[in-house]
């Protein structure tokens, strides 16, 4: 299974990507646990990334794409994966269509989960991160519409995007997508 999980933050595309990923046993690729994990250790790519991440802005392709690039490198990828938080935009979409083409691994579906605003602020400010106050909040919502969100269209036209609604509890919502996986795409 390979996937790619669209959808603002705090629909809950972490806690899907990591009950499933655990299920199928493939990785659980998220550039913003991996981002999170970088800064926390002061590394190069921490240090780099910071001021953006703090600020609700995307952290630029460069970086993202030169991470990307090391965790496929990894053996673990070879059984299939599941992308949570990129591509972010069109630019990292591209990207991500040519090193697959490269590695020969095609993805199966890109995932638009679904969540009103409203509910999506209240969740983020329910979780406590450091980038989780609402100023801050309402920046990343406002990037994702005008950078993230085109990649749904982007996926639609390739015929392989599907969509969720992720407004559910969380069992809920597991059970609709594996259906939903199992299922043809909707043209
Ligand atoms: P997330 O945990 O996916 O919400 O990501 C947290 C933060 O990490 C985002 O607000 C961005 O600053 C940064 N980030 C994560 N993934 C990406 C990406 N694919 N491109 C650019 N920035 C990213």
């Amino acid at each position: 299974m390979r996937l790619i999980f669209l959808g603002p933050p705090g629909a809950g595309k972490g806690t899907q990507a990591a009950i499933l990923a655990n299920l199928w046993q493939i990785p659980h690729i998220s550039t913003g646990d991996i981002l999170r994990q970088a800064i926390a250790g002061k590394t190069s790519l921490g240090i780099q990334a910071k001021a953006h991440v703090d600020a609700g802005e995307l952290v630029p392709n460069i970086l993202i794409m030169a991470m990307i690039r090391e965790r496929f490198g990894q053996r673990d990828t070879e059984k299939g994966w599941i992308l949570d938080g990129f591509p972010r935009n069109i630019s990292q979409a591209d990207a991500l269509d040519q090193l697959l083409q490269i590695m020969r691994q095609p993805y199966g579906f890109a995932v638009n989960f679904t969540v009103p605003t409203d509910i999506l602020v209240e969740r983020m400010l329910g979780r406590g991160r450091q980038d989780d106050n609402e100023a801050i909040i309402r920046r990343r919502l406002e990037v994702y519409h005008e950078q993230t969100a085109p990649l749904i269209e982007f996926y639609q036209r390739r015929q392989c995007l599907k969509t969720i609604d992720a407004n559910l509890p969380v069992e809920q919502v597991t059970n609709m997508l594996q259906e939903s996986l199992r299922q043809p795409v909707e043209v």
